[in-house]
């Protein structure tokens, strides 16, 4: 080239700004009838200019219209991810986890409330004992529950005079189970007034070295108790979901549309759930529409997430019924054959976007469901515009999903995983409590045509280190594209400033590892 051709390289940013953009906007990107529909590897965000430490990044977004995550990961209403443990888990970490109802609605409460009950500032509910109550009953319920500390009152109730509180040193040595706890309590309780603060409790906490702090009132009556470990675990888990005025962990759960998921519904309330999503594979149907009128009716306070849906048209009707987000996603799922069979279904990427951008008119936050296999396709869901991310596959390979982790055949260590749709699931429980059957089919039906295949995943660890490693990833991922919120991130996609490209077969090749004889594929440390 010429010399004289070549332009001062102080302008270059000048020039710039008269020429096109690179890259295509997301509508260009996402144009079905020209590209047909894309899936999360079909295309590549275009970086931006970094000004900031990945670490100022912030992820706050909402998952309903009433409540706001601190990270937009939830974990899959599935019987193999999500119970008690993963739910608790995925609430610390500033995530939601959605417990699933391929279980007897009495069982499903009781994981709802051990969730609630998990982390309190001031625990109002708490076991309470009076004195005919017995070293038997205070061991069983150790068992059971796991608690350390009881307070005993003068019913047995709290609003009652506090009279003792029994600790497992109380009745570690102790061997006749039928002694009355009135015999061995300990009296001399440290207690606090009713009115102070959540501070001022810990820190009596911290100076008196128990683990329980019962609260009470100007008369003796106990009000509340605040718990050692529960000041421990604040400590750790700054970003915890929780309500502001309870301090309770937020709760999610899953259930169906037949009539007896309203009795259902009513027991995970009495537990305290806070978020309620309608599982069904195909989510615009009358008895969807209909339960959510009726939740909304008999429950205003309770979120209500609706789906799933993969197209504007089924969203509207959701929309319209009062759900308060939108779960998105038919056939992506990685245990999933709902395409294969069903021939109905949408690629996750075009559905996430078709649907997002619709319900963000009408301020219906979206959950892009299935289809995650590892951190860019969460950005990538975030990008196209859902507010959160659902993962099954992905989490059920943790210590924190139900079941334990065997050895593979090859030597690997792994834990099952199952697609509710999967023969597995929709055999495991034959009543009108199988949440398989009641996602998949309508009752009655006599011959069952799976949707999902059951199977393993490896082992992906504790999601005490996995969902932070996730949350550092997207975290990195917009520092890249020159975003500093999820909200400026689907502003920018929105406004056509983030840029986007497609990915070819081999773009997508020379994307992942290739050329090495061997490697191993160590995600985080
Ligand atoms: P994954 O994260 O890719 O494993 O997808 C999890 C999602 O797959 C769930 O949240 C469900 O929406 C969906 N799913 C679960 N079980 C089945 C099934 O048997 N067939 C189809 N989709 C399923």
């Amino acid at each position: 080239m010429a010399a004289e051709n070549v332009l001062d390289y102080n302008t270059a940013l000048e020039v710039l700004k008269s020429e096109e953009k690179d890259g295509l906007d997301v509508y260009s990107l996402l144009d079905s009838k020209v590209r047909g529909g894309l899936t999360y590897n079909d295309f590549l965000v275009l970086p931006g200019y970094i000004g900031f430490p990945a670490s100022e990044v912030t992820l706050d977004s909402k998952v309903t219209k009433k409540i706001t995550l601190k990270l937009p990961l939830l974990s899959s209403p599935m019987d193999t991810v999500t119970e008690t443990d993963m739910a608790i888990h995925m609430a610390l970490l500033g995530g939601l986890g959605i417990i699933h109802h391929n279980c007897t609605a009495d069982e499903q409460a009781e994981m709802v409330r051990k969730v609630k009950r998990y982390e309190n500032g001031f625990i109002l509910d708490p076991v309470v004992f009076s004195p005919q109550h017995t070293v038997g009953d205070v061991r069983n319920i150790k068992n059971k529950q796991g608690f350390s500390g009881i307070p005993i009152t003068e019913n047995g109730t709290m609003q009652s005079k506090l009279l003792g509180i029994v600790t497992t040193r109380d009745i570690q040595f102790h061997k006749d189970d039928s002694t009355p706890v009135s015999e061995i309590m300990t009296k001399d309780v440290v207690t606090a007034p009713e009115g102070i603060s959540l501070e001022e409790g810990n820190q009596i906490l911290r100076d008196c070295k128990k683990g329980k702090l019962p609260v009470v009132d100007a008369n003796g009556n106990l009000t509340a108790l605040l718990s050692r470990t529960d000041l421990m675990k604040n400590h750790h888990y700054p970003l915890a979901s929780k309500l502001p005025h309870s301090k309770q962990l937020l709760c999610g759960a899953a259930i169906g549309t037949r009539p007896d998921d309203r009795v259902r519904l009513k027991k995970l309330v009495d537990a305290g759930l806070d978020v309620v999503i309608l599982d069904s594979s195909q989510g615009n149907s009358i008895y969807q529409i209909e339960m959510i009128k009726w939740i909304k009716q008999e429950f205003p306070d309770l979120q209500v997430i609706g789906g799933n849906v993969v197209t504007r048209e089924q969203a509207a009707s959701l929309i319209a019924a009062g759900a308060d987000g939108l779960r998105i996603g038919m056939g992506s799922g990685s245990a999933c054959i709902t395409q294969e069979v069903m021939a109905v279904g949408r690629p996750q990427a075009a559905a996430v976007f078709s649907v997002s951008q619709f319900a963000a008119k009408f301020g219906v936050p979206c959950i892009a469901d299935g289809g995650v296999q590892n951190v860019g396709h969460i950005v990538k869901g975030l990008a196209l515009g859902a507010s959160t991310v659902m993962m099954g596959g992905l989490l059920a390979g943790t210590s924190e999903s139900p079941g334990e982790f065997f050895v593979s055949r090859e030597g690997q260590l792994v834990k099952a995983y199952r697609g509710m749709g999967s023969i597995d699931a929709m055999e495991s429980q034959k009543t009108s409590d199988n949440a398989a059957t009641g996602r998949y089919f309508s009752e009655g039906d006599r011959l069952l045509v799976a949707q999902g295949v059951s199977g393993q995943v490896t082992s992906n660890g504790s999601v005490t280190k996995f969902i932070p490693y996730l949350q550092a990833g997207l975290q990195h991922s917009l520092q890249d594209m020159g975003i500093k919120s999820l909200d400026a991130l689907r502003e920018g996609v929105r406004n056509s400033t983030v840029r986007f490209e497609l990915r070819t077969v081999s773009a997508q090749a020379e994307g992942n590892v290739h050329g090495l004889h061997e490697f191993t594929k160590k995600l985080f440390s």
